[in-house]
């Protein structure tokens, strides 16, 4: 193990630089040709680690990476990040990547390219120093090109990968305090269209039938499914409708998050939104609403999950490291993979301010979270219990 965490030491200049390189090309999610071309770097890099790597071709985003390396034993690791962006093609060219007080910057440095380069290097130094997991586990890798629209190509690709593995660990970063992710709520996006009568405003009122009255009522209402005690959120984001203040106006539409920590929450609260959805307000109006919990709800108390921090935390004593985890409701492919097998994540290094451009990572925890990764893979080739059969 101490070899085995040595070697990183000798590579941090080198892996900052690497860091560097992937986010110095952009890679937004819809600008597929710079996306393929940070996926050619990494597939370059993996294959370099002895993996073979397969391109799962996408017509509107850029083609998955899944990579594998069998190992001698029986077990299976999988790991997941993705390599998209949520910032446009030019960012890189207005704001590069640069260090300044101890702190990384560039698009993507956070989410998640810092956790991209930690695992290729932590992969590394088991290579080199042929350590036992490197022998004895098989692993495989997903690299997704689509998340920050939600994984709609990538989640089965995910998922085929998920069911064969015995654990699961996502590389999105850490949460601003270094927490790791146990739990993630479950996040659905719906939609409420309300048709009514247009009419004019002062000559004929009275044969009008305002959508927009009937769904500020609405989502007045909606609002009020939001509670503390259950952690159910439900944000109305968006609203659209009519066209002059002098027409009433026949249509109007509301965008809703929904975020949940069970299924059965998830159930209710759908349930109670359809209810107040198509309940009329306005004589007149008529409401559909239609959508679904996206991604399903990766709830606390997670037995496989608890199995993973443990030996997150035995390897944080080897190292030093203080190792804590926290519950959130933001989702990642680890609400995908929860369903299918033991899943750790926030594996990444620590930093904040994801999505804006003040996002940066604390640099000193890329060698960090690289050499916790590179411990718990080792301490998890030993002492994770493989279910028979
Ligand atoms: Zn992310």
């Amino acid at each position: 193990m101490r070899e085995l965490l040595a070697r990183l030491d000798g590579w941090q200049g080198e892996q900052i630089e690497f860091l560097g390189r992937l986010v110095n090309h952009d890679s937004g999610t819809d600008d597929v040709l710079d996306v393929n071309r940070v996926g050619a770097i990494l597939a370059e890099r993996l294959a370099s680690l002895g993996f073979t790597v397969s391109r799962v071709a996408q017509e509107h985003f850029g083609d998955h990476l899944v990579a594998e390396k069998p190992g001698r034993g029986p077990r299976r690791f999988l790991f997941v990040g993705h390599f998209d962006t949520v910032f446009p093609s030019g960012t890189v060219k207005e704001r590069p990547f640069h260090v300044a007080g101890g702190r990384a910057y560039g698009p993507g440095v956070y989410d998640m390219k810092g956790g991209l380069t930690a695992l290729l290097y932590a992969l590394r130094a088991h290579r080199e120093t042929r350590s036992r997991a490197w022998d004895d586990v098989s692993i495989a890798i997903v690299f997704n090109s689509d998340e920050e629209r939600l994984s709609p190509t990538s989640r089965a690709v995910i998922e085929t990968q998920a069911r064969r593995a015995h654990s699961v660990g996502i590389l999105e970063p850490a949460r601003p305090g270094g927490e790791y992710v146990m739990a993630r709520k479950g996040a659905g996006v719906f939609r409420l269209e309300v048709t009514g009568k247009s009419s004019h405003a002062g000559l004929q009122p009275e044969l009008g039938a305002s959508a927009i009255w009937d769904l500020a009522q609405k989502v007045a209402e909606l609002h009020t499914l939001t509670s503390s005690d259950t952690g159910t959120t439900v944000n109305v984001g968006v609203i659209r409708g009519g066209t002059r203040p002098n027409v009433i106006a026949d249509r109007a539409a509301a965008d809703i998050d929904l975020r949940v920590w069970t299924t059965e929450e998830a159930a209710r609260a759908t349930a109670r939104m359809r209810e107040i959805c198509e309940r009329v307000r306005v004589p007149g109006t008529a409401g559909r609403f239609t959508g679904a919990i996206q991604f399903p709800p990766w709830p606390p108390g997670d037995p496989g999950t608890a199995r993973l921090l443990e030996i997150m935390q035995a390897t944080g004593r080897d190292l030093g490291v203080e190792v804590k985890a926290i519950a959130t409701g933001g989702g990642s492919d680890g609400n995908h993979t929860s369903q299918l097998a033991p899943t750790i994540d926030g594996l990444g290094p620590q930093g904040s301010r994801a999505h804006s451009e003040e996002e940066f990572i604390e640099l000193a925890t890329l060698l960090e979270r690289t050499k916790m990764i590179a411990g718990f893979l080792e301490r998890w080739a030993a002492e994770f219990e493989v279910p028979r059969g």
